[in-house]
């Protein structure tokens, strides 16, 4: 789960790590009362979308008058902001983080991350702040510091004066940096944080650091121990198909390409999906239906396939052991009857009464493809989406 700017920055300055002043605002007039409390003379106009590289796609500005600021969150509001992150349909934008502005000397990089290899948690820094990470990791892999934390240790101090001299900080901000890395890591614990980017950190004029963005993505599987925390969801920026898979215990994944995978297992889907890809194809999401289904929940999936308008085809793959084919050809048949289908569907059953399975699919007339192995399968439906009917 992802966390907008504005709620990241709260958790912050919670943790003792230093903020620019600012407000949350949801309409124009709001942004403008907003700005006005927190006088001065120009504000940061700021969209709030799960998304990075804001800046550059005009999400991030500075306005140099109220009316400004109201102008621009009234641009900005119910608009959907299109990043290089954030997919050709953008991001929605429900809210607007006003904020007082700061003077930059120089844009620092920091994050904290699960490093899966490693066991342990990882910080990386970086002197090339304001910037893509990936691409200063492409460019000039030498900018980056790295230091992983141990887990009955903790953060130590040599390792923020490690990298604090790394980032070229002297006198007073080693103490400050020390006091950010110890505020961010007892955050990114206690929270439970998958990933936490401070990008930029500033240096500001006056050579005192402050934390300029944030972005925290929460542990999807410790959720259920921070319900503060889950009530910041925002589902407006979350994919709509995979929030109705998670309500029904489905997983669901989006993907790019043209072809819906409807399977049983893990490990299946990941199989089928090497198969679509050697015959050419690409998937457009997977939906497992896990080993439970009814053919309720079967339809409910089938409907959540069919409704991607990236799906050319659809392959269904089932393996059945503890999941029964009969039930599956039940929830395909009432699936289709409910909303029909408009685009080539190919059916690979196997294994607990599949017999039964294709029986039911043969009496139903449906317009579908069968297919007897996997491989046969691939082949059909990458062929269906080559040469739509
Ligand atoms: P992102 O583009 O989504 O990562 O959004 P950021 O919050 O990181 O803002 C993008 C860039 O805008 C930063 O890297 C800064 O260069 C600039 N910026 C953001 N806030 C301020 C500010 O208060 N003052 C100045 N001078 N620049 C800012
Ligand atoms: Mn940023």
């Amino acid at each position: 789960m992802h966390l907008h700017e504005f709620q990241s920055k709260k958790l912050l300055s919670q943790f003792g790590v230093p903020i620019p002043r600012g407000t949350p605002a949801t309409s124009a007039e709001n942004a403008h009362q907003a700005a006005e409390a927190l006088g001065g003379k120009s504000w940061m106009v700021k969209a709030q979308a799960h998304t990075g590289g804001r800046g550059k796609a005009g999400g991030v500005l500075l306005a140099k008058s109220l009316d400004q600021v109201a102008q621009e969150t009234q641009r900005l509001i119910g608009s959907r902001l299109i990043t290089h992150q954030s997919g050709p349909q953008g991001l929605p934008v429900n809210t607007i983080l006003i904020e007082e502005p700061t003077n930059i000397d120089r844009e620092l990089y920091l994050s904290l991350l699960v490093d899966r290899s490693a066991r342990r948690n990882l910080i990386m820094a970086s002197s090339a702040g304001g910037m893509d990470i990936e691409e200063v990791a492409a460019k000039t892999p030498e900018k980056i510091l790295t230091t992983h934390v141990g887990l009955a240790a903790g953060l130590q101090p040599w390792q923020c004066r490690k990298l604090a001299f790394g980032l070229g900080l002297a006198g007073s901000q080693i103490k400050e940096l020390q006091k950010i890395l110890d505020g961010l890591y007892r955050l990114f614990c206690t929270c439970d944080a998958s990933l936490l980017e401070i990008n930029p950190l500033v240096v500001r004029q006056d050579g005192t650091l402050i934390a300029l963005d944030a972005k925290i993505n929460l542990d999807e599987n410790a959720l259920y121990r921070h319900s503060e925390l889950v009530a910041l969801r925002d589902p407006s920026q979350e994919d709509a198909r995979e929030m109705a898979a998670k309500e029904q215990d489905l997983n669901y994944i989006s993907l790019d390409g043209t072809i819906g995978c409807m399977v049983n297992g893990a490990g299946l889907a990941m199989a089928t999906m090497d198969l679509v890809q050697l015959h050419g194809g690409t998937p457009a999401n997977f939906l497992d239906v896990g080993g439970t289904a009814t053919a309720e929940r079967v339809a409910i999936a089938f409907k959540l396939v069919l409704s991607d308008p990236k799906v050319k085809a659809v392959l269904v793959n089932i393996f059945g052991g503890i999941v029964r084919c009969d039930l599956i050809a039940e929830g395909i048949i009432q699936a289709v009857k409910e909303v029909g289908i408009k685009v080539p569907v190919v059916v690979r059953l196997e294994g607990t009464n599949a017999t039964q399975g294709l029986k039911l699919l043969e009496a139903s007339n449906l317009k579908l493809t069968t297919a007897s192995t996997l491989q046969d399968a691939a082949d059909k439906v990458v062929a269906a989406t080559e040469n739509p009917a």
